[in-house]
């Protein structure tokens, strides 16, 4: 599995900063008359196009020869995207023909890849050499975090170049083994809801008192806000939804991470509903709405899968049809089992317990045929 690293340079002087600046701006001038050529004369293959641009892209772009070969890729890489774009249809209509119509353009800050070559580490001294058109830069020192540190230990092939408001980083792909799945048995059912952001079968609420408070402040600042209309009115909800978008984000590391220890440490795989079908399946009362549809749901769930595979805990995904209505203890289904936002009551066995407990629960047992399914069809993932 893929992941990625970001580290920030510390240039100490202006002219390592300057030599930085000025070599993605050659490397993307020359990206963009690459580009040019490989429009004009239909030339979209690897090799064809370095062998008419290769003297251009060394003389007079100054760049070395690791460097030329470097943006030849990315050239050819980005019509290869394009046409992926038209092909699947995210490219239709005037924005295709646009794009058609003339030759790929890189901005001069876009991102850059270097090899190993052009490129070298020295993770104890945490430092870096690069080359640069105003010759190599020798000790850069970088800063990144100790878990990273360890990561790029095991660094291969490329990292890319990019510049942010007037600062450097590098970008490095660390391809780790993916580690085989662990022995587990039983399900961690994870129930997602606008109350409690995720409830597991064992009763515990993962969104927390913090949570809530923060999202019943946001909802009345907004409405105030709204109910302002002016332009710095505007202006302040605009920053406020980005704030908010942050928020959520990282409580979804912190929500996902707790979800991951809690099935690696009892030995379990994780079950959760498949996420397609929630806004329909959720009828969000008016004052839940704001905080429903503010929430990133799918990003916990993509946070949860990254989280266990790189741990080998296994999660499936199950129909999330009636999770809310059905009977964990006795799987009767029925509407009005559901009593309120916050109880089930099973009109069947009687049963009375919190909605979520019982939804999660629900999810652990789908999980389980799931994954017995999946095992008769393909038992190498026994
Ligand atoms: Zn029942």
């Amino acid at each position: 599995m893929k992941i990625v690293v970001q580290v920030k340079l510390l240039t100490a002087s202006a002219h390592d900063a300057d030599a930085l600046a000025a070599t993605l701006r050659a490397c993307n001038r020359a990206a963009s008359y690459t580009a040019k050529v490989a429009f004009e004369t239909g030339t979209y293959g690897r090799n064809d196009l370095q062998k008419a641009v290769y003297l251009d892209l060394k003389g007079a772009f100054d760049l070395s020869a690791q460097p030329a070969v470097r943006v030849v890729k990315k050239v050819v890489d980005a019509y290869n995207t394009l046409r992926g774009n038209i092909r699947n249809g995210h490219l239709t209509g005037r924005a295709r023909r646009k794009a058609q119509s003339k030759p790929i353009v890189f901005r001069e800050d876009a991102a850059q890849p270097f090899d190993d070559r052009c490129l070298s580490w020295n993770l104890d001294q945490r430092t870096i050499s690069i080359w640069t058109v105003a010759g190599r830069l020798k000790g850069i020192r970088f800063a990144c975090s100790p878990q990273a540190l360890k990561l790029l230990a095991s660094r291969k092939g490329e990292s890319d170049l990019v510049e942010r408001d007037g600062t450097f980083f590098l970008i490095a792909t660390i391809d780790l083994p993916e580690p085989g799945l662990h022995e587990h048995s039983g399900w961690l059912g994870v129930d997602l809801g606008i109350v409690n952001i995720a409830t597991t079968n064992d009763g515990d609420k993962l969104s927390g008192r913090r949570l809530n408070r923060y999202r019943k402040r946001m909802r009345t600042t907004v409405a105030k806000l709204q109910a302002k209309r002016t332009k710095s009115a505007k202006r302040r909800l605009k920053a406020l939804r980005r704030r908010e978008s942050r928020f959520a984000t990282d409580t979804n590391h912190v929500i996902s991470k707790r979800i991951v220890v809690i099935a690696e440490r009892t030995s379990r795989g994780i079950a959760l509903e498949d996420l397609k079908g929630i806004r329909q399946r959720v009828t969000a009362k008016k004052e839940q709405r704001y905080g429903l549809h503010s929430w990133a749901f799918a990003q916990l769930g993509s946070f949860v899968e990254y989280k266990a595979k790189r741990v080998g805990v296994p999660v499936v995904r199950v129909d999330p049809r009636n999770t809310s209505r059905q009977c964990s203890e006795c799987r009767h289904t029925h509407r009005s089992n559901r009593v309120s936002q916050a109880w089930f009551a099973c009109r069947s066995c009687g049963v009375v317990m919190n909605a979520d407990l019982n939804s999660s629960r629900n999810i652990a047992h789908r999980a389980d045929a799931v994954w017995q399914r999946g095992k008769v069809n393909c038992p190498s993932t026994a």
